[in-house]
C-alpha cells in the first residue's frame, strides 16, 4: 500500500488526508498540535460570498468540510436574499470547538487514516 505524508491538519491538510485515504492509500496526517485539528479562526465561518462555491465543490467531491459544517453548524444563512442570485452565498457559523472535535475524531475513525502529532 502506498503510503502519502500530508504536513498539517487544517482544513486542506484534512480534505487531502482524507481523499488519500479514500484512494485506498495510507494516510499519514502530522500536525503541531492535536487538539487544533481542524481548527476555525477568530471568525467560525463555513461558505460565503468567495468561499460557498468552494465548500459546494468540496461537498461534491466527497470531501468532509461540508458535512462538518452541517454537523456543527449553529446559524444557516443564504446572504444576498434580496438581491440576484449571482451575489447569493450559502453560508454556516460554527460551534468551533464542536468543528474541531468533530474533524478530530472523525479523523481517527477514518481506515487508512493515522494522526500524529509532531513539528516536521
Ligand atoms: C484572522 C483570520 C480570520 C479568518 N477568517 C475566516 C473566516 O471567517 N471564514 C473562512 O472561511 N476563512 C477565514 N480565514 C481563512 C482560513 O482560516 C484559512 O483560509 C484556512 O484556515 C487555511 O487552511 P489551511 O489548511 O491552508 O491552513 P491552516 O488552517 O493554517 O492549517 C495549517 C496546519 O498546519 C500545521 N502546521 C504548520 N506548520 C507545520 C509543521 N512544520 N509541522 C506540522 N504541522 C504544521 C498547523 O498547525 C495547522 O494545523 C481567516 C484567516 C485568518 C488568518
Amino acid at each position: 500500500m502506498k503510503k502519502v505524508v500530508v504536513i498539517g491538519a487544517g482544513h486542506a491538510g484534512i480534505e487531502a488526508a482524507y481523499a488519500i485515504s479514500k484512494m485506498g492509500c495510507e494516510a499519514i496526517l502530522v500536525t503541531i498540535h492535536l487538539e487544533t485539528i481542524g481548527q476555525m479562526s477568530c471568525n467560525p465561518s463555513v461558505g460565503g460570498i468567495a468561499k460557498g462555491h468552494l465548500v459546494k465543490e468540496i461537498d461534491a467531491l466527497g470531501g468532509i468540510m461540508p458535512r462538518a459544517a452541517d454537523i456543527t453548524g449553529i446559524q444557516f444563512k443564504i446572504l444576498n436574499r434580496s438581491k440576484g442570485p449571482a451575489v447569493r452565498a450559502t453560508r454556516t457559523q460554527n460551534d468551533k470547538i464542536a468543528y474541531r472535535n468533530f474533524m478530530k475524531s472523525f479523523l481517527e475513525q477514518t481506515p487508512n487514516l493515522r494522526v500524529y502529532q509532531s513539528v516536521v
